[in-house]
């Protein structure tokens, strides 16, 4: 059922409390049958809309911010992205405390872009690595980086549930997920971090084992 049928269900139970409120005649009967309906019915219904309308907004802003992306100004700053990642890490203090994980921020090195936008690229890969853990052993990222020529190689690696080979290269795609119904997300993440990472004519690539883990490789103008 969608939003609209939940919806109708609500309409329906307020029917059904009106009548039942009408008709009754002995109120102590009537007011265990209306809290039987608001209790379960409608508060079932009230949580299925509230939850599917947080899912539409994140979609809905989600692709705002991917179609926005190709609008904005390139901007070419010179970026401390060892400030920018504890910076992000501590945004996530709550999932890394929470889920147990030992968070490695090496030296990183400097890179040409937007503070805003490289700034999201690499809140989601640290959002992803801490997303797709493995709930059987404890969590282990580290986040690394590298010169190589005239670009800067950065290394998001966790030690978590991994991806098939037949995947890494779809998890770009907007909208591919590999199981949808078991984790929040929307399956834009990656999709605007490619985008994002085009735009300054980088690169962005997987690394990873089914059940052991994922390098997230990022590559980027100095
Ligand atoms: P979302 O996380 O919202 O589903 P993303 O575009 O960020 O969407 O990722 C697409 C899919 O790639 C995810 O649904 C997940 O299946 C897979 N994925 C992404 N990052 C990882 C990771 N670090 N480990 C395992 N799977 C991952």
């Amino acid at each position: 059922m969608n939003i609209d049928g939940y919806s109708k269900e609500i309409t329906k139970s307020l029917e059904d409390v009106v009548s039942i409120l009408q008709n009754a005649k002995d109120l102590t009967v009537a007011k265990e049958k209306v809290s039987l309906i608001v209790d379960s019915d409608i508060a079932e219904s009230e949580n299925y809309i509230s939850k599917n309308i947080f899912k539409m907004e994140n979609l809905l802003s989600g692709l705002l911010n991917l179609s926005r992306l190709g609008q904005q100004e390139l901007k070419k700053e010179k970026l401390n992205m060892n400030n920018m990642m504890a910076d992000i890490a501590k945004l996530m203090t709550y999932q890394v405390t929470n889920s147990d994980t030992k968070l490695e921020l090496c030296e990183l090195p400097f890179c040409t872009g937007d503070a805003i936008q490289i700034n999201q690229l690499f809140s989601n890969l640290l959002g992803n690595a801490l997303k797709y853990l493995d709930s059987e052993r404890s969590g282990v990222i580290k986040v690394s980086g590298r010169n190589q020529q005239d670009h800067s190689v950065y290394c998001i690696e966790d030690n978590g549930i991994g991806i098939a080979p037949e995947h890494q290269e779809k998890i770009f795609e907007i909208f591919y997920q590999l199981e949808p119904a078991k984790v929040d997300g929307e399956g834009l993440g990656l999709a605007i971090a490619n985008k994002i990472v085009n735009r300054y004519g980088g690169k962005i690539w997987v690394e990873s084992e089914l059940g052991k883990g994922s390098k997230f490789f990022v590559s980027l103008p100095l």
